[in-house]
Formats: structure tokens, sequence, C-alpha cells
């Protein structure tokens, strides 16, 4: 089971996780992305490597 999680200190809140992946991602009240997951299900795991990929400052870890 794939597994996700946001390095908040890396993240600058540009809200592309969000977009791509609105089940997964979204910017909490700082304005800072939080995974709204722990694990991802199956049918989302390509919208995970989408939005850790398009990360501009690599804040989103993913464990496969
Ligand atoms: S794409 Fe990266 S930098 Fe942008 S909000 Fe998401 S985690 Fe933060």
């Amino acid at each position: 089971m794939m597994k996700v999680k946001v390095n908040r200190d890396a993240c600058i809140g540009c809200g592309a996780c969000q977009v791509i992946a609105p089940n997964l991602f979204e910017l909490d009240e700082e304005g800072i992305s939080k995974a709204l997951v722990d694990e991802v299900e199956e049918q989302e795991e390509d919208n995970a490597r989408d939005a850790s990929e398009s990360c501009p400052t690599a804040a989103i870890e993913i464990e496969e």
C-alpha cells in the first residue's frame, strides 16, 4: 500500500498538489499542504505520483 506524507517545512503553499489530487491534499489554515490520508487508495496512486512530481519543492514524500 502506498503511503504519502507532506514535509510541511518544505511546502511553500503553491497549491499544485491540491489541484492535482484534491482527495489527497488540502491547504490548511496556514496555507500549507497537509495529506488528507496516510495510505493512498489504489485508484489515487497515479494522482499521488503526479502531485509529488509536480511539487516545486519536492515536499511530497511517497513510500511504495
Ligand atoms: S505542491 Fe508542494 S509546495 Fe505546492 S502546496 Fe503542495 S506540497 Fe506545498
